[in-house]
């Protein structure tokens, strides 16, 4: 019995290490908040945006981010996201432009993730824009 009890506390010890491993592996440095980058952002007339998070990963890195209304109303925020890279000199690597969304139909905000297969130089730029109009229409600029 003295020995089942010691196996069960070692599968146990086991169990909560790899717990605590597993959260420091996916424990990601937000690149936002640091001055490794410098990131700005362009929120519109209509919404701000919040809770902005740059993360590396294998294929790049990914930003993320929240829309919220100026004035707090029922309904979509209408528009796009746009996202530029630029490096240290100031010249623009990477342009993309995404849509976003709710994360259901009572929610007042909208949430975005757009990959980018880049990676950030120390002292690069990210430009997260909001614009109100269409995503088809920013195509037609562009
Ligand atoms: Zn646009």
């Amino acid at each position: 019995m003295k020995v089942l009890t010691s196996i069960v506390g070692l599968a146990v010890a086991i169990l909560l290490s790899s717990i605590i491993v597993t959260g420091c592996a996916t424990n990601r440095i937000n690149l936002a908040n640091t001055d490794q980058i410098d990131v700005v952002k362009i929120s519109s007339r209509s919404a701000n945006i919040t809770k902005l998070a740059v993360y590396s990963n294998d294929s790049g890195i990914s930003v993320s981010g929240e829309l919220r209304k100026r004035i707090p109303s029922r309904g979509r925020i209408y528009g796009h996201v746009d996202v530029d890279i630029l490096s240290p000199d100031g010249t623009v690597l990477f342009t993309t432009t995404s849509n976003y969304r709710r994360q259901n139909r009572k929610s007042h905000s909208s949430n975005f993730t757009i990959g980018i297969p880049l990676v950030l130089e120390h002292g690069s730029a990210v430009h997260v824009t909001h614009h109100r109009a269409p995503l088809e229409w920013h195509k037609t600029i562009t």
